[in-house]
């Protein structure tokens, strides 16, 4: 399903944030002792991200389930299907869930779309679904039933694959870059005004890793994932293009503020905050 072209609202893209924890730096980033610095504490934001297009509504990750965010002692406030009716969308709208990545913060709540299409990298499928996937380092950063959810999917016709670069919609690209993991990916969606929001999810969990050149502590490949910094602040240096880090609370301070008014039934949710990533902030 895809909208006529100038039907319906201007697109729209957005950052959900849903959860956070309270981590160090030294945890965060790769072999810190290296830098010379003294720790400190850093928040980490947990967001799924929102494009709605037309009729068609994209959901990027899912975010993490609420019983596996009590278990692992992160503070959570919504699944997606609590939180799109405060943007007013009914879960059962949602075309598309793109898969950034398999780890556990951003594979939980698919059970909740059973009708949408999931798309992710054939990198990304086959390790997770690979024997090296039990491997301590690489299971501790995942839910084992939802990769199983994820391979009944492929089963069913319902979860698609694609290598290197993948069109969701007209402006809207897929682009494999691994490194975080055997096949991230991250997406470039056109924003009305004539910008570009790069969804990069976990290729960039803390712009520093970027702006500074520091690589994240989990990282599956490293030369992969320092080429995928590059392949970041080549699309960064073009003129309104913005990159949205996928756990970095600077997200919410780069954009402007998205409220609408949350209706009624969707107040148990109230407490995600909701980011426009057409809009830098100004100010
Ligand atoms: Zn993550």
């Amino acid at each position: 399903m895809t909208a006529a072209a100038g039907g319906g609202q201007a697109r729209e893209v957005l950052a959900v944030k849903f959860g956070h924890r309270v981590t160090t730096r030294a945890e965060s980033y790769l072999n810190y002792h290296l830098y010379g610095e003294p720790d400190a504490d850093l928040d980490i934001d947990y967001f799924f991200w929102v494009i709605r297009d037309g009729a068609d509504v994209f959901l990027v990750d899912t975010g993490f389930a609420p019983e596996a965010g009590d278990r692992r002692r992160r503070a959570h406030y919504g699944t997606p299907a609590q939180a799109l009716p405060l943007l007013g969308i009914d879960p059962a709208d949602v075309t598309a869930i793109v898969i950034t990545h398999a780890h556990w913060d951003h594979t939980g709540n698919v059970w909740q779309f059973p009708n949408a299409q999931v798309v992710m990298t054939e990198a990304e499928y086959a390790f997770w679904t690979s024997p090296m996937a039990a491997r301590r380092h690489f299971a501790a950063h995942s839910e084992q039933e939802e990769i199983a959810l994820l391979a009944r999917r492929r089963d069913d016709g319902t979860l698609s694959l694609f290598t290197g670069q993948s069109t969701l919609a007209p402006g809207i690209e897929l682009i494999e870059v691994g490194g975080h993991t055997a096949g991230q990916l991250i997406v470039t969606v056109a924003a009305p005004g004539g910008g570009t929001a790069v969804l990069a999810s976990d290729a960039l969990h803390f712009y520093e890793e970027v702006e500074r050149d520091r690589p994240f502590a989990i990282v599956a490949d490293l030369p992969a994932m320092y080429r995928a910094y590059d392949t970041l602040a080549q699309l960064a240096s073009q003129p309104g293009t913005r990159l949205v880090a996928g756990h970095d609370p600077a997200v919410r301070d780069r954009f402007a503020g998205y409220a609408p008014a949350p209706p009624a039934e969707a107040a148990e949710a109230a407490e995600v905050q909701v980011t426009d990533l057409t809009r830098p902030h100004v100010g």
